[in-house]
Formats: C-alpha cells, sequence, structure tokens
C-alpha cells in the first residue's frame, strides 16, 4: 500500500544505498532526460569514473523538468551526501528553465564561458565532420568555478553542495581525461570528504517511524556537530543517516546511542506473516515432488513420445490426488492457472448456456467482477443481501429462487448460483452440504458452483456429500504453488462447457495451454497432503484462534470480531474501534480493510456489504494463519500491536 505524503520526494529513489564513506549523489537534469541514449552514457560514464576512485554514487536520480523536484531533489541529495553531481542541463544546448533552477538553488548567477580549449565543434570541422554551432563546449556556471574537463563527448555537469559549486566538469579531449580524473577530480574529492570517517556514518533502515519520533535529536545533533547529517527518504521505509567528523568522535558516539534507542523498535526483524489467506508458502514435500519435473521429466503432456507420456502420466497422478481430496471422479477435475482462471472459465461457460446468477455480494472479485461484466452482456444477475457474518441466509435464497421458479424467464433459463464455499476476508462458512441439497428442491435445474479456495484444505470438502456442480479453487492457499488452479465440474456438464482458451486441446480440449507440469504436480502433493492433515490442523488451529481472539479482546476491549461464529479457524477479522491503526504494519503482514494508494481509499468490498462504513474499515485487519504459524508468532503479533495501536481518544462506543 502506498501513501501519499507531500514532503516526500516522488521521483524515483534507488532500492539500495551503498556503503557508507564518501560518496556522491548524481543528478540528472534537463537535457539529459530527453536525451535518454544520452543520459545512461553520460550518468553511467561519471559513476564509472567516480567509482574508480573510490567515490561511490549513493544516489542516481533522474529529475524531470519540474522545479519543485528538482529543488527537492537537490535539497534531499544534498543533505543525504556529502557532495552532489548535477549533469544535464547547462550544456550549450540546455534550456532557461533548467538553468534558472538550477541557478535558485545554488543561489549564484551562471554564466556563459566560452572555453579556451578545442571544442567539439572545431573537433568534428576538423575531421570534416559537418557541426553545428551547438556543439561548442560551451557551458553556463557560476563565476570561480574550477573547471575541468573530460571525454563523454556530451558529459558535463558540477560537484556541489548548497550554495557552493566546487567543480564544473566540461567536455573535453578524450586523452586528457585520464589524468584529469586522476589528479583533478579525485584528488579534489578526497580532499574534501576526508573528513567524513566512514566508521562514524551510521544510518538506520527503519519502518513508518514518524518524523517526530526523531526530529528532537536530528535537529540538536545537527546543531552541535557540524558536518553531521540526518534524513528520510521515503514512506513507508524512512532511513536515517547520520555522518559525523572524526573530531566529533565523542559525540557522535552518543548521538549513535540516542538514535539506537529511540529507533530499535521501528528497525524491521523478520516478518511475522499473518497472511495465509492471500498466499502460503509452498510445502517442502510439495517443492520435493515438483523438482524432477522442472528439468529431469519436463515434457508436454500432450506429447505422444515417451517423454510426453511420462508428463501426461504426471498431471493424471496429480489429477486423481485432487479428485480424492474432494471425493470425485477424477474426469471432473480440471487443471488452470488459479481460482480466478476457475470462476470465470464456469460462470463465462454458464451464461452461454443461458443462465440466470444468482450470488452474494462478498464473493471474490474473480467470481463478482465477471457476474457483473455477463450482467452487461445480457445475463441477469441477482445479488442475494448478507447478513452481518457476509452469508446469505437460506431463507433469503429459498424466497428469491422459488418466486424465480415461478417467473417467465425460468422457462428459459436456468438458475446459476456462485456462492462462495468460506469468505476469504472474513472467514464465515456457508452451509454448503445444506444449501446444495435445498437448492435442487427449490428448482431442480439449478446449477450450484462454489468458490471453494479457502475451504479445500482447511475444512473437509467432500462433493459425494456436499453435491455441487462446479467448484474452483487455488493450489498456493493450501501449501501448493502459485499459477496453479482447479476447477471441479461434474461430468453431467461437461459436454455444455465452453473453453476459455482454444489451441492444442490439452485438457480433454477444454483448457488448452501446456500444462504447467511441475505445478500440477505440486498441486496434487498439496491435496494428498492436506487429506492426511486437515483435521489435525483444523483442531490445532481452532485452538490457537481461540486463544489469540481471547488475548486481542483482552488488549483492545472495544474491538469487534467479525464473520460470527460459523468461522473458519484460519482467520481472524478484527475492526479495532477505539484505536487508531496505522496504514503500515510491517514486519507484521496482515492485510487491510482498507487501503490508501495514489487513486485514493480503497475500501473491502466485503466490509461495505457487512455494513462497515469507510472509517471502521480503515480500522479493520485480517490476521490469517497455516502450518508455519507459531503460537510464539501470534504472541509477536500481539505484543507489537499493543506496542503500535494507539487509543483513539475521540471514541465513543454506541
Ligand atoms: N477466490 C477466493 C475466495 C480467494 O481468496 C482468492 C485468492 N485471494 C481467489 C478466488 C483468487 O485466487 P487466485 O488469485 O489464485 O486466482
Amino acid at each position: 500500500m502506498t501513501e501519499s505524503n507531500p514532503t516526500t520526494p516522488s521521483f524515483e529513489l534507488p532500492a539500495k544505498m551503498s556503503q557508507p564513506g564518501p560518496s556522491v549523489a548524481l543528478i540528472s537534469v534537463g537535457t539529459e532526460l530527453t536525451t535518454g541514449q544520452i543520459l545512461n552514457k553520460n550518468s553511467q560514464w561519471i559513476s564509472q569514473r567516480l567509482k574508480e576512485f573510490g567515490v561511490e554514487t549513493q544516489w542516481h536520480l533522474s529529475v524531470p523538468d519540474d522545479r519543485e523536484q528538482m529543488l527537492r531533489a537537490f535539497e534531499f541529495a544534498s543533505t543525504t551526501c556529502p557532495w552532489i553531481f548535477i549533469t544535464g542541463g547547462l550544456g550549450p544546448t540546455s534550456d532557461d528553465f533548467t538553468r534558472e533552477v538550477v541557478a535558485q538553488w545554488l543561489q549564484q548567477p551562471l554564466q556563459w564561458h566560452e572555453p579556451s580549449w578545442i571544442s567539439t565543434r572545431d573537433r568534428l570541422l576538423s575531421r570534416g565532420v559537418p557541426a553545428r554551432d551547438s556543439h561548442k563546449s560551451q557551458c553556463y556556471y557560476p563565476e570561480g568555478a574550477t573547471v575541468l574537463r573530460n571525454d563523454a563527448g556530451t558529459a558535463h555537469g558540477f560537484l556541489c553542495q548548497k550554495n557552493q559549486l566546487k567543480v564544473f566538469v566540461l567536455p573535453g579531449p578524450p586523452k586528457e581525461i585520464e589524468s584529469i580524473w586522476k589528479n583533478s577530480i579525485h584528488a579534489w574529492l578526497v580532499e574534501n570528504t576526508k573528513d567524513l570517517d566512514p566508521q562514524l556514518t551510521w544510518s538506520w533502515d527503519c519502518l513508518n517511524v514518524p518524523e517526530s519520533e526523531v526530529a528532537d535529536v536530528v535537529e540538536t545533533a545537527l546543531k552541535e556537530c557540524q558536518f553531521s547529517k540526518a534524513y528520510r527518504v521515503h514512506r513507508p521505509f524512512v532511513e536515517f543517516k547520520m555522518s559525523f567528523p572524526k573530531s566529533k568522535t565523542t559525540e557522535a558516539l552518543q548521538w549513535k546511542e540516542v538514535l539506537d534507542q529511540k529507533l530499535a523498535r521501528w528497525i524491521p526483524t523478520s516478518p511475522i506473516y499473518l497472511d495465509y489467506n492471500a498466499t502460503t508458502p509452498l510445502d517442502p514435500r510439495c517443492l520435493e515432488t515438483m523438482t524432477p519435473y522442472f528439468q529431469k521429466q519436463f515434457g508436454n503432456s500432450i506429447s505422444t513420445h515417451h517423454v510426453g507420456v511420462q508428463a501426461s502420466k504426471a498431471v493424471e497422478h496429480a489429477r486423481k490426488q485432487v479428485a480424492q481430496l474432494l471425493n470425485v471422479l477424477p474426469e471432473e477435475i480440471f487443471f488452470t492457472s488459479g481460482a480466478t482462471e476457475s470462476n470465470n472459465w464456469i460462470l463465462r461457460s454458464l451464461s452461454k448456456m443461458n443462465a440466470a446468477f444468482f450470488s452474494s455480494p462478498t464473493e471474490h472479485k474473480s467470481v463478482l467482477e465477471t457476474l457483473k461484466f455477463l450482467e452487461k452482456q445480457g445475463s441477469p444477475l441477482h445479488l442475494w443481501s448478507v447478513e452481518k457474518t457476509g452469508l446469505v441466509p437460506l431463507s433469503e435464497m429459498e424466497r428469491t429462487l422459488k418466486s424465480w421458479a415461478e417467473s417467465d424467464s425460468s422457462q428459459s433459463m436456468i438458475p446459476a448460483i456462485s456462492l462462495m464455499w468460506v469468505n476469504n476476508e472474513l472467514g464465515s462458512i456457508h452451509p454448503m452440504e445444506d444449501i446444495a441439497e435445498k437448492i435442487k428442491t427449490w428448482h431442480p435445474q439449478a446449477f450450484l458452483h462454489t468458490d471453494a479456495t479457502q475451504a479445500v484444505g482447511k475444512l473437509p470438502v467432500d462433493l459425494q456429500k456436499t453435491p455441487v456442480d462446479a467448484l474452483s479453487f487455488s493450489a498456493h492457499k493450501l501449501y501448493g504453488p502459485q499459477g496453479v488452479g482447479v476447477l471441479f465440474l461434474r461430468q453431467k456438464w461437461h459436454s455444455s462447457l465452453t473453453p476459455l482458451l482454444l489451441g492444442g486441446g490439452h485438457e480433454r480440449g477444454l483448457r488448452s495451454g501446456t500444462v504447467h507440469l511441475p505445478g500440477v504436480v505440486g498441486a496434487g502433493m498439496a491435496c494428498e497432503i492436506a487429506r492426511e492433515q486437515l483435521l489435525k490442523d483444523h483442531f490445532h488451529f481452532h485452538q490457537l484462534q481461540t486463544s489469540f481472539e481471547k488475548q486481542l479482546q483482552e488488549a483492545f476491549p472495544s474491538i469487534e470480531i467479525n464473520g460470527g461464529n460459523r468461522r473458519s479457524p484460519y482467520v481472524c477479522n478484527v475492526s479495532f474501534l477505539g484505536f487508531h491503526v496505522p496504514t503500515q504494519l510491517d514486519p507484521l503482514c496482515t492485510s487491510f480493510g482498507s487501503a490508501c494508494s495514489s487513486q485514493g481509499v480503497s475500501t473491502s468490498h466485503v466490509l461495505k456489504a457487512i455494513g462497515k462504513n469507510n472509517h471502521q474499515a480503515s480500522k479493520t485487519l485480517r490476521f490469517s494463519w497455516g502450518r508455519g504459524t507459531t503460537v510464539e508468532d501470534l504472541q509477536k503479533a500481539l505484543n507489537f500491536l499493543k506496542l503500535h495501536l494507539r487509543v483513539d481518544k475521540s471514541f465513543k462506543p454506541n
């Protein structure tokens, strides 16, 4: 999630900082940006030269022609590096705007200089190459700058600190370059950075720390220690760095200690991953089974030679493993790329069979968006209202389906119901066995599809007991690989299924595209493991959930745990009413009820459907766990929450 922050530089920052030590920030402006090739050549060349002399390019920022962004970049760079090197924007082809901004920041007027040495233009002309006036090696720089030349042909720029330009680099004859860099620029840089001892530079990578937390320390340190630098980078990740002159060693060590203490709780340790409903780690047993299929047994399952036949056997074995978990026939299993595809496939197929759709507003987007699309194409859609649990009451289904059965449409259309088994956000469970049986009594032609992505591998899913017509899920929610999904469809419907993907005829001609062999093998293994472990896991996680929720309620008495009593033991969706919930909680990895992005705030459609307003949704977190989660992880999460959620004094309970 990104949070917009007006004081944050909006230009791209490099992902990783280099080692502390003498360093420059390289900033490309003006013509450097419009001439992309030169940009790369120039900046890389400069970076390379600096590196050869032991000077790291700590940042390379490319700043667009925007006054505010340029000034921010200069400011940012100059507080993060002892020196900045601005390249581009001051040569013969530069524009007034860039020059004006640079002069504004330098607080020195720039003047046009005609160097005495042979210009690029003359060089070209002497070789008989047509040259324009703009090829002259003239540039704009302030009076009094030390001028050096390089061989990049176009490279020019200057080293500076705020208000003081030190060295101006101009294009120059190639042969002189080596000695110029070695003798002048390097010597100059070493001289000017020698006082900054790398040993006295420290940086802290922090998460989401408010500026106010360290502002006082930074301010005082800056006042007391002449050379110290402190800065923040970008939200939600923040980096503070301080570099002290050797002469200030004693003070520096003291300040380091103060900051160590202040920042300790903001520094990420290993993640506490409580987002298993988003995806689970691959079970090592799956990985082991998959590995040979990446290299040794890599065949295409529809090839007729023996390598293809081996692959086909592996796919059929996996199909059996999946079928066993669901207690259905292997022929009723189709492999796809994920639940999203399975949902799209079955719903689009049903619309071709002239279906009228019934569903709920708390479905996953892969169902809801498909249904809305199909509605626009002419398929009727009825979204049942849900209770606070996010579930559709059976009475509501009965009423609408019975009355629909009496309508004219029912003569020519089949009612197609798509209802998720377990809600991915709330964990609430639809009584699918009951629903499947009753629906057929209310309307014998009704078709029932369930998105069981959060049910398979977590709850017993026996499709002999629960006669749904179609079911979708993804392997990566039950410790299988990402990018593999399953569509189960009862055999009697196969002839009505329309392929979503046409091509080479894989999956009995119904889902073309080379089967992701290692993925499918891994999915099969994940299902086999789930079959063995499901009940044991279920019991264990139910206990874990009970204890976690009890402790949450003790620590945060005004919270609401959403989803009702009939819930999956793998999830806990909580609205922290009465508390301020930060928009970023790393290293605690959970899912947020609402997320800010550059497009604005997006609130979960599930929370909206169960009646939460934007404010309540912004205080809602979903914790979901699985086989990798320990009691200690949940304890750590609780401690973390106690530390980071602050009481909202304006909160009035209803
Ligand atoms: N349905 C549900 C209920 C889900 O939780 C998810 C994954 N969040 C999906 C469908 C989509 O799964 P995938 O992204 O693997 O296609």
